[in-house]
């Protein structure tokens, strides 16, 4: 086809024999399978593929991966010498494979691994033009192996190796070597992949939770406004009101309403809380700032604003115990763990809130006779969106947040939190402690004067 078209200078590019070729081959495949081990990005391990065949395998390597059309993509390539890659690049701009009868495409709609040795005479036939069969020089074809990558559902690609025309071609060993590099990187690439699409669900939902929790804080607040009102005008109704059995029944009516009204709100004001907060803390931007704040007073007001607060029983300290702390935060953390104290165990049942000091450490700890949790789940229900497996939202409501949101502010206030729990229906029992020094806040954002 090409007449008399000048032939360039040959590459050598022969890799010196190794004393065993299956020692060498052991050792590729337990590189490969280290480096494709090695990153969960999907491009970067495709471009592993490429870099670790070459020299060991082969001279060069092309990875092409398949997209939605089954168009194939140069997706990464590596030769032994690296100031020939641009030239792989320049070959696959200029002579894109044709999609009837390339091998790369043959390996893909076969489904086989494609072997060829090939001559001059070959790549002179198989050439589009002078400067097609002069690339090809370039880069330097003598044997090739092109496998496809399947995946367990579909082919994904396919890879080509290829060895110059001065290095013995693929024998049966190398051709093994071949495919099974392509099955690994196949699956490493599936991973990446299932990865990536993964971490994007988990992003969405992220985003579409945080747009949510926005969304829901504005109509919120109108409900709270407007309950506030009417509890007021309602307790303003009953002083002023004269003492009539219908009235009476009325104002009772209005009185529960009112009263349940109250208790969804907090529900959805904290949720949304939780929500926004858990969304600052993934994006690093929970704001902390940093006082002089007495722990005992702290557990005091927290202890009486909870739902039911006669079932709290204290254990406080006469003397204050002062550290340097962002006091709605902690309050926050107290809040969490005094509303699940009492959600997480038998109506009526006491919960026990102990705050004590020990040297420069304060502690505090809050106990219930409850549901316990599972000993394999102590760590996990700190992390978002975890819950005990012995909690059903039917049961017990909730979006498994509050405790990564206290987490994340005992841990900025250079303390730890922990629980105790002897297992299922044995109670549990959540420590904080928090260091009274200030340089231990340090890590937290203070406020710009
Ligand atoms: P939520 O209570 O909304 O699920 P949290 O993050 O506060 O979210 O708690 C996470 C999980 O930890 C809960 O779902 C529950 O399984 C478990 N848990 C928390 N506190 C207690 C407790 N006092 N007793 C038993 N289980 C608890």
């Amino acid at each position: 086809m090409l007449g008399s078209a000048p032939v360039p200078e040959l590459v050598d590019h022969t890799v010196p024999s190794a004393d065993s070729e299956r020692e060498r081959s052991f050792a590729l495949l337990a590189r490969v399978s280290a480096s494709l081990g090695g990153s969960l990005d999907p491009d970067e391990t495709v471009a592993r593929v490429a870099a670790v065949s070459v020299p060991d395998l082969c001279d060069w390597c092309v990875v092409d991966l398949a997209d939605d059309q089954g168009r194939l993509e140069l997706a990464s390539r590596a030769h032994r010498d690296p100031a020939l890659e641009p030239v792989i690049d320049e070959l696959r701009r200029r002579y894109p494979p044709d999609t009837a009868a390339h091998p790369i495409y043959e390996a893909i709609r076969e489904e086989r691994t494609i072997a060829e040795v090939l001559g001059i005479d070959d790549l002179r036939r198989r050439a589009r033009d002078a400067k097609h069969f002069g690339l090809l020089r370039r880069l330097g074809i003598g044997s090739h192996v092109v496998t496809p990558l399947s995946t367990r559902e579909r082919i994904i690609g396919a890879v080509s190796f290829v060895r110059g025309p001065l290095r013995e071609p693929f024998d049966a060993d190398a051709l093994t070597t071949a495919e099974d590099i392509a099955g690994r990187a196949a699956v490493a690439i599936d991973n990446a992949r299932l990865y990536r699409a993964v971490q994007d669900a988990l992003e969405l939902r992220d985003e579409f939770l945080a747009v949510a929790a926005h969304e829901l804080r504005t109509p919120l607040t109108v409900v709270s406004v407007h309950w506030e009102l009417l509890e007021r005008s309602l307790r303003r109704a009953i002083e002023a009101a004269p003492d009539d059995d219908v009235v009476m029944l009325d104002r009772q009516r209005v009185a529960n309403s009112v009263e349940r009204l109250g208790e969804a709100i907090r529900r959805l004001r904290r949720l949304v809380t939780e929500l926004l907060d858990v969304n600052r803390i993934q994006r690093g931007v929970l704001e902390m700032y940093a006082q002089e704040v007495d722990l005992v007073e702290v557990a005091r007001h927290a202890a009486e604003e909870v739902v039911e607060p006669s079932r709290i029983e204290l254990d406080l300290p006469e003397a204050p115990i002062v550290g340097w702390w962002d006091v709605g935060r902690l309050r926050q953390v107290f809040d969490n763990l005094l509303a699940n104290a009492l959600k997480y165990s038998r109506p009526g049942s006491p919960v026990l809130l102990g705050v004590s000091r020990d040297n420069s450490i304060a502690r505090l700890a809050v106990s219930d006779s409850g549901i316990g949790i599972p000993e394999d789940q102590l760590e996990a229900i700190f992390r978002p969106f975890t819950r005990g497996r012995n909690v059903t939202s039917r049961n017990y409501p909730g979006l498994g947040l509050g405790l990564a949101v206290s987490r994340e502010i005992v841990m900025r206030s250079g303390g730890r939190i922990w629980v105790e729990s002897a297992g299922e229906g044995a109670g549990s029992r959540f420590v904080v402690e928090l260091p009274l020094r200030r340089a231990a806040i340090a890590r937290a954002r203070t406020p710009s004067p």
